[in-house]
């Protein structure tokens, strides 16, 4: 579901991380992946506001960092994570699952299980925004720390059946790291060459390179084209599904 545009605004942490933050109440906002503490409360401060929700997408220590400092600086705060992952994440106040929908106010965040980089991983989907942690970056996906390659395409697919408006909010800037492998895959790609030098021209003004929307996406990761046929042939598995060509794809991506 899309609709009115979020307004989200990024804190940069550790080099790469992003903390994604966004309205909810009156005076009040949500977290998502607060890997770092500090930075959300002078944000916040600065702003006059409350933080309502910390929303997690899973358990790495670079997206909960902050959240016991935060949940005692803000004790109202309700903090949000995987039901699959109470016993490695901070306490929750609400553990969710797929299908799930957490209410905030007039917002409805819509809960996607995506396992994968972790068997633990959710993503949220709030009006036209996606909130994708290590599941989904520009041009990448996480890596298979604990999940399968069948598994993790078929969490890429759950995302890409949403609405190709929807804007993708990443845990990280890996975007133009991402583009150095799709150059060695696909050197003549011409979306590819446009949004590298977006891109170049966005981080040399000190810019996030996100969101990007899931149809830009769509014709760019090789991630989630590997349902195509061109893809399989690129990869050398031609006629092979596309669980298998994300497997491959996904092993190349690691040896760069
Ligand atoms: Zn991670």
């Amino acid at each position: 579901m899309s609709g009115t545009p979020l307004t989200v605004t990024p804190i940069l942490v550790r080099q790469d991380n992003y903390i994604w933050m966004l309205p909810t109440l009156p005076r009040a906002m949500a977290a998502v992946d607060p890997g770092e503490a500090d930075p959300v409360i002078a944000f916040l401060v600065e702003r006059g506001m409350q933080l309502s929700h910390i929303l997690i997408t899973h358990h790495h220590t670079d997206h909960i960092g902050g959240v016991e400092v935060l949940r005692q600086r803000y004790p109202g705060c309700i903090v949000v994570g995987s039901a699959a992952d109470v016993h490695r994440l901070p306490t929750l106040d609400q553990a969710v699952i797929d299908g799930d929908t957490v209410g905030i106010g007039d917002l409805r965040v819509q809960v996607i299980a995506t396992p994968g980089h972790t068997l633990g991983h959710v993503v949220y989907h709030v009006a036209d925004a996606i909130f994708t942690g290590d599941t989904l970056f520009s041009c990448g996906c996480g890596r298979l720390f604990e999940g399968s390659a069948a598994q993790m395409w078929h969490s890429l697919q759950r995302l890409m059946a949403l609405s190709e408006t929807c804007r993708i909010f990443p845990g990280h800037e890996y975007t133009l790291l991402n583009l150095g492998f799709l150059l060695e895959l696909e050197p003549e790609n011409q979306a590819i060459l446009a949004w590298l030098e977006l891109a170049q021209g966005l981080i040399r003004q000190g810019k996030p390179t996100l969101p990007v929307s899931l149809a830009h996406e769509k014709k760019i990761n090789p991630f989630l084209r590997c349902h195509l046929p061109a893809m399989a042939q690129k990869v050398g598995l031609p006629d092979q599904p596309a669980e298998v060509v994300f497997a491959r794809l996904r092993e190349m991506r690691n040896r760069m």
